[in-house]
């Protein structure tokens, strides 16, 4: 028999999570369906992280209802959940006085839009007092203090962790592939959601699939809004140039993007981009033009920096609808159905708004929503011994051999926060790295490869040649060598 739920969600990117996280303060049955091994992996993991202070957004948009809206909400959502959060500013910079105007009107648009404390600065004195290293060709800055920085796949892991042990269940390789709207009975809700390795029942479903949003509202005959992807490509620079950037720095907008800028990320190194490509087709593989692109207008705002400093390289795709708006709102030919897609930049920032307004429109349309008495808020972050004392390590580690053991060099991971990120779900290379940052740093992996998978194999009762990377056939070892035969 199909079982069914109260509400089903698609996708387990920041939105749905986020969404499944809120629902799970309610007397409710929710699933959510990921066609991936893990949550966050779709546009959510590939992005710049800010948390915009609500400014960019045209008034009267749908963007511009939940952007600071968003933003005023995220310590609500971070500190219970132990998110690394930062309020550290932003700055809309040009070097031009003649183009002053421009940041008066973003200052008129942000307070519209209800974003307090907007202020601008002219001088390089005063900027660079705030700024230090910022190009000495600045003239004047539109100063955002509400803007911040997160980091969205911990975000995630946290919302989804705390769903998770909410009541919230998570199916993962599960992807959508058809949904049928059924007969209604006791045993059947309005839409039966077709899985790739099963069938699920529900009245209600929320499609937060980001850039296959449009794709899943085909699926209930819905074809009111479509996604084309633009492709965003970044540069991501050694956490030992942590504090050379101060501020989240744009330039000034254009019409498709905010422009290439210069951030600190939440947990230390510092990022450069994105570009603006639009797609035929997704794609997220990076091209020497447009990270030259990115270099180069990075370099025009920070002309000092440490570019040897740069590790990696990476891109992300904008969920775009062809309103250039997020689509938020039941479907018109499906009662009960309803679309959070198109959800573009700045969707990370909104999230907690739109999470909140979806609860509020699942309820209109009818479904019954009881506070659960049991619900706690609060999930604990994964402990991070290589910033403890020996003492601290004495009373939190379970284990100290593992908690002393240093895996990861460049970010500093222990065996313990592997072994623990792995407990907690993570059952790919990606899925550890995303939760403990191993393989994040400088060697990008080059080192403690090796040794994470010898730890997934062991703790997952795997053979080696059975890990992968991010899930499907994402192997490493393809074949044991006659050195390893020798030794065992
Ligand atoms: C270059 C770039 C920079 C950005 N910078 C910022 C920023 O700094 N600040 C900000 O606020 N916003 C930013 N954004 C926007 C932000 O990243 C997105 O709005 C947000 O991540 C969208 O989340 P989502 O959950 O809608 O989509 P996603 O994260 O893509 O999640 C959708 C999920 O649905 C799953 N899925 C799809 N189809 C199926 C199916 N058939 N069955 C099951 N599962 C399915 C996918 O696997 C995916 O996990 C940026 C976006 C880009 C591309």
């Amino acid at each position: 028999m199909t079982k069914k739920y109260d509400v089903l969600i698609i996708g387990s990117g920041v939105i749905g999570t986020g969404i499944a996280r809120e629902l799970s303060r309610y007397k409710l049955n929710v699933a959510v369906l990921e066609k991936e091994p893990d949550v966050g992996w779709g546009t959510t993991k590939a992005n710049s992280g800010i948390v915009h202070a609500g400014y960019d957004a045209t008034p009267g948009t749908v963007k511009a209802s939940f952007s600071a809206a968003g933003n005023k909400k995220y310590d609500r959502w971070t500190e219970p959940l132990s998110v690394p959060f930062k309020r550290v500013g932003s700055f809309v910079s040009t070097e031009d006085l003649g183009q002053i105007n421009e940041l008066h009107r973003l200052r008129e648009q942000g307070e519209e839009n209800g974003v307090e404390e907007l202020e601008i600065i002219e001088g390089t004195e005063e900027i660079k007092e705030l700024e230090p290293n910022i190009s000495d060709a600045v003239e004047a800055v539109l100063h955002a203090p509400t803007a911040g920085v997160v980091a969205p796949y911990k975000l995630t892991v946290a919302l989804y962790e705390n769903a998770r042990d909410n009541g919230v269940e998570f199916f993962f390789n599960s992807r959508v592939e058809g949904i049928d709207l059924a007969q209604v009975s006791e045993s059947n809700g309005r839409f039966t959601v077709k899985a790739s390795d099963h069938d699920l029942s529900s009245d209600f479903v929320v499609n937060a699939a980001g850039i296959f949003s449009g794709k899943i509202a085909n699926m209930v005959g819905d074809d009111s809004f479509s996604i084309n992807p633009a492709r965003g490509e970044y540069h991501l620079l050694d956490h030992e140039l942590q504090g050379y950037v101060k501020k989240i720095n744009f330039p000034l907008p254009s019409k498709d993007s905010k422009g290439i800028l210069v951030t600190p990320a939440a947990e230390g190194s510092i990022i450069f981009g994105p570009n603006h490509q639009p797609l035929e087709e997704p794609s997220l593989a990076t091209t020497k033009a447009g990270l030259d692109e990115v270099f180069n207008g990075a370099l025009n705002l920070f002309p000092g920096i440490d570019t040897g400093k740069i590790v990696t390289n990476f891109a992300g795709l904008r969920a775009k609808a062809g309103t250039d708006d997020f689509v938020i709102g039941e479907s018109d030919v499906a009662p009960g159905f309803i679309n959070v897609g198109g959800i573009q930049s700045p969707g990370l920032t909104a999230a907690p708004a739109i999470a909140g307004h979806v609860i509020g429109l699942l309820e209109e349309k009818g479904l019954s929503v009881n506070e659960d008495p049991g619900f706690d808020p609060t999930r604990e972050p994964i402990p991070k011994f290589s910033e403890m004392t020996p003492e601290e390590i004495d009373v939190y580690a379970d284990d100290l051999s593992a908690a002393k053991e240093i895996v990861c060099r460049c970010e500093e991971v222990t065996r313990a926060e592997i072994e623990e990120a792995i407990d907690r779900g993570a059952d790919t290379l990606d899925g550890i790295k995303f939760r403990t940052r191993s393989r994040m740093g400088n060697c990008q992996g080059g080192f403690c490869t090796p040794r994470l998978v010898e730890i997934l194999s062991e703790k997952l009762g795997v053979s080696p040649k059975d890990v992968t990377k991010k899930g499907d056939d994402s192997y490493l070892l393809a074949e044991e060598t006659k050195r390893v035969e020798q030794y065992e």
